[in-house]
């Protein structure tokens, strides 16, 4: 079946996470006859488990200065912050690039590649939860970092250097006022850094579904196939479904998250993605709140790697989310729990839960980039196929300043924020 190319302001999204159904947001408010595809319902993998969090301080990637002294020490420990698998050793030489990336120069355009990037997309995650009468959801409490003692704080000094540069608001707690904040953590820790310029949402899957809602609320056409293949047409691109059906499009947008590199190859086009990219797996568990324990904001201990954010799950019951650090491993071996058990081992130390809600144990994949910047912008040599993925810890923060920066660009004006740092043509 073909159904071609009406209009040349016509598109068609691949993948309906955070990061999909913002550029179909944002490109039909610019007038685009947009189509959005993906093979379940919107906001089920990726943008759906992950912590929620929407954080200025996010503009710190994982490979900084100082990551080539820390690694041996990370990698001896074995522990919970990253977990190196044997599978992801095929992916060395992204590996060797992400440590580049950690010197100074690179690290100094990153920063302020998503400084601008998170801004721009936390102003367009008010004004879309305002529009789905959504914003009840966002909690803007910041979040707060837990240190275990003075050589944990002092470890954070170039972190702390760093966002004070970019003027993140935020606020040093000692002993006793961490529970004056938040009064049902253990007396634990010596120090907190309260990032300010941080706010974090109930339950990141309802938000993306509300989201999508608005879109086809406002006109726009949800489609659901598994997409198999792309294809160049004369009149734009073609692609293929697993049942077998081709469809046409004056202009397509990938964004299928950690599912796009594997499609641009599936495809034959001409990218080395794979040496680019790799996944920083990561899980979660959910645990039922014991009753009249809160918290009022997600914490991270930076000794226990976790994140403990307050959500609401599908039914509205209010529950805990742990979210644990990095395991590096090819994106779909086997799950191994280890990183889980030894948050849960941690967290039970820090706050009293009630046992581990039964099914809810959840695996997902960042998809990252050698320099931790996403790709978002037109393929080289391949006009009218647009990129939006890479987006590694903070996809779902960042999807709505994705999807405005990518609607600019495929308008031909003049954008929000610098798309340079972001360009495919890196790669
Ligand atoms: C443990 C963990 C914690 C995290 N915490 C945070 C956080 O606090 N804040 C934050 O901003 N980010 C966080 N992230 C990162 C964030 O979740 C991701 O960067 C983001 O969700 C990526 O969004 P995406 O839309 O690119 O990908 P996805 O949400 O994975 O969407 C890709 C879509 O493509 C679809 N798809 C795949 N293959 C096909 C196909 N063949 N055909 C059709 N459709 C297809 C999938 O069904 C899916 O819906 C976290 C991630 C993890 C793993």
């Amino acid at each position: 079946m073909m159904n071609f190319f009406e209009t040349s302001r016509q598109v068609t999204v691949l993948g309906a996470g955070m990061v999909g159904v913002s550029c179909a947001l944002a490109l039909q408010s610019k007038g685009w006859q947009v189509t959005l595809v993906d093979k379940q319902a919107p906001g089920e993998e990726t943008s759906a488990g992950n912590a929620g969090v929407l954080s200025r301080s996010s503009l710190l990637p994982f490979n900084r200065p100082g990551l080539w002294q820390s690694l041996p020490r990370m990698l001896r420990q074995g522990g919970p912050s990253l977990q190196v698998r044997p599978s992801a050793l095929t992916h060395w030489r992204f590996m060797w690039r992400f440590l580049w990336h950690a010197r100074r120069a690179s690290f100094d355009v990153t920063t302020v590649a998503l400084d601008g990037l998170i801004q721009l997309s936390v102003q367009t995650h008010k004004h879309w939860l305002m529009q789905a009468a959504e914003q009840q959801r966002l909690r803007e409490t910041g979040w707060l970092w837990l240190f275990q003692n003075d050589a944990a704080w002092a470890s954070s000094a170039f972190a702390r250097t760093v966002l004070a540069e970019f003027s993140v608001a935020s606020e040093t707690l000692r002993g006793a006022d961490i529970q004056a904040l938040e009064p049902h953590l253990a007396a634990n820790f010596s120090h907190a850094l309260w990032i300010k310029d941080a706010a974090s949402v109930d339950n990141p899957s309802a938000v993306v579904k509300a989201y999508a809602d608005q879109f086809v609320k406002l006109g726009g056409v949800y489609h659901q196939a598994e997409v198999r293949a792309l294809q160049r047409h004369p009149q734009g691109w073609q692609w293929q479904d697993t049942a077998g059906l081709s469809h046409g499009s004056a202009n397509l947008v990938l964004a299928m998250g950690p599912w796009s590199e594997s499609l641009l190859k599936a495809s034959h086009l001409p990218s080395d993605f794979k040496s680019h990219m790799a996944f920083e797996r990561g899980y979660h568990r959910h645990f039922k709140p014991v009753a009249g324990v809160t918290l009022q904001r997600p914490v991270y201990d930076t000794a226990g790697a976790y994140v403990l954010s307050p959500m609401r799950n599908a039914e509205g019951e209010q529950v805990f989310r742990m979210t644990t650090g990095v395991e590096l491993a090819a994106r779909d071996a086997a799950p191994n729990t280890a990183q889980l058990e030894a948050a849960e081992n941690a967290v039970r130390r820090v706050i009293p839960l009630k046992e581990a809600v039964t099914g809810t144990d959840w695996i997902g994949s960042r998809p990252t980039t050698p320099d931790s910047r996403p790709v978002i912008g037109e393929m080289p040599q391949c006009p009218g196929l647009w990129l939006a993925f890479g987006h590694q810890h903070i996809g779902f923060s960042t999807g709505p300043g994705t999807g405005v920066l990518l609607s600019e660009l495929m308008a031909g004006e003049s954008t929000s924020i610098n798309p340079a740092p972001f360009s495919p043509a890196r790669y």
